[in-house]
């Protein structure tokens, strides 16, 4: 037994805690989770627990049924809203199949594969989201319009505001499970709340925004009010974006940092920026999952834009231009450099592991085969005619769900980086969604065409 091992094994007692759940994240980015008696963690550290993954998103069509739960000890945290004793606590769980062999329908296992190669060619992958999120006065089960749960705006600081004593409990119980909040505010939407994680490895962040978008629904539930990471709940606000700044490190050294050099950006950073745009389009169903998502890249940007409503629709990158899908902010001067780059297009409801996945896997690519990074854009965009951003050589990103699936499809980058299993049940779900959207009469149309027509 190793260290951490021994470590949780001891908290265990030491804390009076008789329930340990396990927690896993199916293909969908959907949180799992199996309670077990710290009986047979012991057990459970050596062969992991076995459990039925037909009855799992994503698991199910792939391998018919046994699997099994191998808790990560470094992962063992107390939940803060179960503290009272008897006391539980998580592990986050690697999953394997009967043979102990890692199971290729884990989306923690493809984060990992992608990791592994990246830390072959010598690097290390940080990312810091900034999540964005509502709060709504109730979930609506039945379609109906949802409520905001405040009227407030964009770093609105008011004494009635739900959002504030929210934000406050929240990143209290955050930070007691060991997940460190850099900044905190009220975003553009009446009851759009935004919360940014500190950088920490990209394994870590994904670990972390899973129990993130536990601790907040909890956290809500307790002040009466729901939130949710719908990406565009409402058509005339804002949606809730997952920007992610993104670096790379060789050993201590920020890699995409060269002092001198254009926004200090190096040769690597240049060519990691150009991976992302040149395989964004064909990545998309993957950091924006969901027939909803479009709605917030294609909805509502022009006409909130300033108000943060400004969610990424082409493919480009600039320096301050909050209208591109990748940034490179301001540079912050520090020990080892500071620079970062700033994906936009990713929104709250994306499966972090899969989306962190395939953003480093498009990233890489440009560095191993040295793409050139295009020309920046410094125009806004939005207010360029079609005619003038082909000219400059700028696309837009998938107008809809389908249109992202039908590039995802052709995508060898993504086929590679998600494994077979993944890439086949993701591409059957999504179509499945997809059709399922396609043949609905919507409110609009009613709206729109049965009173003339
Ligand atoms: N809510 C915007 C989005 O959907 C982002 C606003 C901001 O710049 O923080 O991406
Ligand atoms: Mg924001
Ligand atoms: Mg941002």
């Amino acid at each position: 037994m190793d260290k951490q091992q021994e470590f949780v094994l001891r908290t265990l007692e030491e804390r009076d805690i008789r329930f340990v759940r396990l927690w896993f994240t199916d293909v969908l980015g959907f949180l799992k989770s199996v309670a077990v008696a710290p009986a047979e963690l012991e057990q459970a550290f050596d062969e992991g627990i076995g459990f039925d993954g037909s009855a799992i998103e994503g698991f199910a069509r792939v391998y018919e049924s046994d699997m099994i739960a191998k808790p990560d000890p470094g992962t063992f945290q107390i939940l803060p809203w179960r503290a009272e004793a008897p006391g539980t606590a998580r592990m986050f769980c690697d999953i394997l199949m009967p043979d102990g062999s890692p199971s290729y329908a884990d989306p923690r296992y493809v984060l990992k594969r992608i990791l592994a190669k990246t830390s072959d060619l010598g690097f290390t992958f940080y990312t810091h989201p900034e999540i964005e999120f509502f709060l709504l006065k109730d979930k609506p089960m039945d379609g109906r319009r949802p409520v905001p749960a405040d009227s407030s705006g964009y770093f609105d600081h008011t004494p009635q505001n739900v959002g504030m004593d929210f934000r406050r409990q929240a990143i209290t119980m955050l930070e007691s499970m060991g997940i460190s909040v850099e900044f905190s505010h009220h975003e553009g939407a009446p009851g759009q709340q935004e919360i940014d994680l500190r950088y920490a490895d990209a394994l870590s962040t994904a670990d972390n925004i899973m129990t993130f978008r536990l601790v907040m629904k909890q956290v809500a539930l307790e002040q009466g009010v729901q939130a949710t990471f719908m990406p565009k709940p409402f058509s005339e606000y804002p949606g809730s974006g997952m920007h992610t700044h993104l670096s790379l490190f060789e050993g201590d050294r920020n890699a995409f940092h060269e002092s001198g050099a254009e926004y200090r950006l190096s040769k690597v950073g240049r060519s990691f920026i150009a991976g992302l745009l040149r395989h964004a389009a064909e990545v998309s169903a993957v950091t924006n999952q969901w027939v909803n998502s479009y709605k917030r890249i294609w909805g509502g940007s022009q006409r909130t834009a300033g108000a943060g409503g400004e969610a990424p629709s082409y493919i480009c990158w600039g320096h301050n231009n909050r209208s591109a899908l990748i940034r490179v902010p301001m540079y912050k001067p520090g020990k080892t450099g500071s620079t970062r780059v700033e994906v936009r297009s990713l929104d709250s409801g994306a499966n972090p592991y899969l989306a962190y996945a395939v953003l480093l896997a498009a990233g890489l690519k440009g560095i191993e085969q040295g793409y050139e990074l295009p020309a920046g854009a410094d125009d806004d965009v939005w207010a360029l005619t079609d005619a003038e951003r082909r000219a400059m050589g700028i696309e837009p990103l998938p107008q809809n769900l389908g249109e992202a699936i039908t590039l995802m499809e052709r995508s060898e980058l993504v086929a590679e980086t998600l494994g077979e299993h993944v890439f086949d049940f993701f591409l059957r779900n999504k179509k499945s969604e997809w059709e399922e959207y396609r043949s609905e009469v919507t409110a609009f149309e009613l709206r729109k065409n049965l009173p003339v027509l």
